[in-house]
């Protein structure tokens, strides 16, 4: 039960261990980083649809960027995302070309493999809960694929050389273990999702926006909320779970801000290696993450108004798009497309700051 976890714990749960949330428990019941690339690449791909928002809202100015997609508008960021937050921290360069100037990212066969095992894991639950069976998940992945690729041809390009078709029945194949995984890890004729990929904004009291999609949201009958993300990575090692967690709390403060309601449980689901992490939030873990993110945004405006957008080279730079236009690589940024204005001193306040 709900009412018997301990608050604030953290760690690895190994599959069976579920926490005890009551919303599997009442079936029927609808209230109401060796894969860090790939995964901040699917994220890139399944919040187009928010910075899209974020476009139409922001001061736009047309701009003539180099290699960027048609037609080319830049942004001058209005909100922030826990994926755009990342970038920011890893680099902020990257957050500029990602944000800014809006570069083109090829599509990664593991980031697209995961944008397509997070649609079958939502569209599983249109089925009555005792059919939602691994056999139904599986037969979903023809379907969910070609929508996939309809609806972003430019995952094509994944097997344009691959004329027999080989690799991508491998590439299917692997999505299918991913799925069946899943069912080793929770048990979908027990949930009944409050939500599933529920976009979320929210604007805090110093004007900074949050924004963002969240997998899935299990709402209690007494009400205790379980946020849920799936992961088609390994989970991390432990000392990188903090940054693995900065996307729920982030999550789980945009909640609390919106619906007066501290979510009882975050929950990462690692479908790459079969393992749970939960964290039990308290308030004050939120509030240090809302100082962070108001830490990072005043940094992030500091960045667009100067101009200043520091390379942060890590191993990371391996799978970046970017290189070509990255000074550490011997690269040019295009021209920047925002109006400027004069650097203050605030030097060294760019790309120091951890995920928490
Ligand atoms: S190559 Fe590395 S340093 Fe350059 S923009 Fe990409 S992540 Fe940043």
């Amino acid at each position: 039960m709900v009412g018997g976890m301990e608050s604030s714990s953290e760690g690895v749960a190994r599959p069976g261990d579920e926490g005890g949330v009551v919303a599997e428990e009442v079936p029927g019941q609808v209230p109401g980083q060796a894969d860090a690339p790939a995964v901040a690449r699917e994220a890139v791909a399944r919040e187009a649809v928010t910075e899209g928002v974020a476009a139409q809202e922001a001061v736009t100015q047309e701009a003539a960027v180099p290699g960027a997609a048609k037609p080319v508008v830049a942004i001058a960021p209005t909100s922030l995302s826990p994926s755009r937050a990342g970038d920011f921290m890893q680099c902020p360069l990257l957050y500029r070309f990602r944000v800014i100037d809006r570069l083109p990212e090829k599509p990664s066969p593991a980031a697209t493999k995961g944008t397509l095992v997070h649609a079958v894991l939502e569209r599983l639950f249109d089925a009555p809960a005792a059919e939602r069976t691994a056999p139904r998940a599986k037969s979903l992945i023809p379907g969910q694929w070609d929508r996939l690729r309809e609806s972003r041809p430019e995952v094509l390009e994944l097997f344009a050389d691959d004329p027999e078709g080989e690799r991508l029945a491998g590439w299917l194949s692997e999505a299918e273990q991913l799925v069946e995984r899943w069912f080793t890890l929770e048990d979908p004729t027990r949930l009944e999702p409050a939500e599933r990929e529920l976009f979320v904004e929210t604007e805090l009291e110093s004007g900074l926006r949050l924004r963002g999609i969240i997998d899935r949201v299990d709402v209690a009958p007494t009400g205790e909320v379980r946020i849920v993300d799936y992961k088609t990575g390994k989970a991390p090692r432990a000392e990188y779970a903090d940054g693995a967690l900065f996307q729920m709390k982030f999550y789980a403060l945009v909640v609390w801000r919106l619906k007066q309601v501290i979510p009882r449980r975050l929950q990462l689901v690692y479908l790459g290696s079969g393992d749970v992490l939960t964290y039990d939030p308290v308030p004050a873990d939120l509030e240090r993450v809302e100082r962070k993110l108001l830490a990072l945004w005043d940094a992030i405006r500091t960045a667009t108004e100067t101009g200043e957008w520091r390379p942060r080279p890590t191993k990371l730079c391996g799978w970046c798009d970017h290189q070509a236009h990255c000074p550490e690589f011997g690269g040019t940024p295009p021209p920047y497309p925002l109006t400027v204005r004069a650097a203050e001193s605030e030097a060294g306040a760019q790309g120091r700051m951890g995920p928490d």
